[in-house]
């Protein structure tokens, strides 16, 4: 079957031509980037990015150069962060160690941070023909199912046996192809929910589908459940600007702005809000406090529950800065770089409506 796995595979894939804004590239510079933005990201989503990003930063050099807080402008939406950081880390790698040459070989590759096996597989099969296989997780969809392979995907028993079928599986002379089209394959016909098994290359083979266990393959040991937060914003504000801080602490969002937050173990109401900035110095006696709307960021591990509070200073208390916070004019906002949540709540709340005047 490997040899025909690969032909029909090959062949399913000169059928199904997929657009994708890096297509045929060669440029390894370029082939890295798309890769770091498709990491936790769908091509629709993604490729906005890919195209702001070569714009910015048309060289390696353009890149190293960049301020960080340009950087993570640009990324923002994106989610996870540290794919930013670690790009902008190795470009200045790149650039100060390596003379501005990208590496050529696999384990050159898989020393720039933030690139793993996958991601260097694909950069030297992409960029340079090298001969190895990509492994993600509709590698894992395509191989458990067409095999059936009942090994969990997240142990390391079963990562070993799938890199090790892939690796026999590969054409050497077309690893490139052969990655793109398994890739492909996965996000485009053998896909989690709704497989496209009567149109199938494999479908006579497919041990999935003839033992009926599409929706069990691929198996996982552990079921990721998630860990809900209660982040609490405080809108502080003299009405011409708003007051931000940036998280600093080892946590999500790390280098990303906010408003002041009080973190909760539960859902909070309003009056339970009051009574906690009640507790506070700081606020004692001296604020008026409303809700003004909340919202929801799934993360891949946390789902965050925003809740957004303007807090009003009466009489003659003008707003104080907390630590590490500082005042920014509602216009200016759009320089910094927020979570999803926070800046979809400026979006509708701040720059489309006169709530905060
Ligand atoms: S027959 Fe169905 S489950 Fe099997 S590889 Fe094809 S699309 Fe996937």
């Amino acid at each position: 079957m490997s040899k025909d796995f690969s032909t029909k595979l090959l062949r399913w894939q000169e059928d199904n031509p997929r657009p994708l804004a890096w297509k045929g590239s060669k440029n390894p510079y370029h082939i890295w980037l798309s890769e770091i933005i498709l990491q936790q990201t769908r091509v629709e989503q993604g490729t906005p990015y890919y195209i702001k990003f070569t714009s910015n930063y048309p060289t390696i050099a353009d890149l190293a150069n960049a301020p960080e807080n340009k950087i993570m402008k640009d990324w923002e939406g994106l989610g996870y962060y540290s794919r930013a950081r670690n790009l902008h880390a190795s470009a200045k790698y790149i650039h100060e160690t390596l003379g501005g040459k990208f590496p050529e070989t696999y384990e050159e590759i898989l020393k720039l941070k933030g690139v793993g096996t996958y991601t260097a597989a694909a950069i030297a099969s992409f960029a340079y023909d090298l001969p190895y296989a990509v492994v993600d997780g509709n590698v894992y969809r395509v191989l458990s199912r067409i095999f059936g392979i009942h090994l969990p995907i997240d142990s390391t028993t079963g990562k070993k046996y799938f890199q090790e079928e892939v690796n026999k599986l590969l054409p050497r002379e077309k690893a490139a192809a052969f990655n793109q089209a398994i890739m492909n394959f996965g996000a485009k016909h053998c896909t989690p929910k709704l497989p496209a098994c009567t149109s199938c290359p494999f479908s006579e083979d497919c041990v999935a589908k003839k033992d009926d266990l599409i929706g069990d393959l691929p198996r996982k040991k552990n079921k990721l459940s998630k860990k809900a937060r209660y982040f609490n914003y405080l809108i502080l504000t003299d009405s011409a600007s708003v007051q931000i801080v940036e998280r600093i602490s080892k946590d999500i969002w790390q280098n990303l702005f906010e408003f002041p937050l009080l973190e909760t173990q539960q859902e909070t109401k309003l009056n339970q809000m009051e009574l906690l900035l009640e507790e506070q110095d700081q606020f004692k006696d001296k604020f008026e406090i409303s809700f003004i709307g909340g919202g929801k960021q799934t993360l891949s591990h946390q789902i965050i529950h925003a809740k957004f509070y303007k807090i009003e200073l009466k009489g003659s208390n003008s707003p104080f800065t907390i630590e590490g916070g500082q005042f920014v004019s509602f216009k200016d906002l759009a320089n910094f770089a927020f979570p999803v949540v926070i800046r979809d709540f400026i979006s509708k709340n701040i720059y489309q409506s006169s709530f905060l005047l």
